[in-house]
């Protein structure tokens, strides 16, 4: 199921590459979910982000 709405605040979500950073190393970018109000981000896999 996609998702185009944001689970937190119900904002709308936009599709975009977000550069992952785990200790300030650089993993590059994944594509992920991200709420264009509050910025929650939700990866499409959930290998980073939310667990
Ligand atoms: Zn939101």
């Amino acid at each position: 199921m996609k998702r185009t709405k944001c689970e937190e605040c119900g904002g709308k979500i936009e599709k975009k590459s977000v550069e992952v950073e785990v200790f300030g190393v650089s993993l590059g970018k994944f594509p992920a979910e991200v709420c264009s109000k509050c910025d929650e981000e939700v990866f499409d896999e959930k290998r980073c982000g939310r667990v």
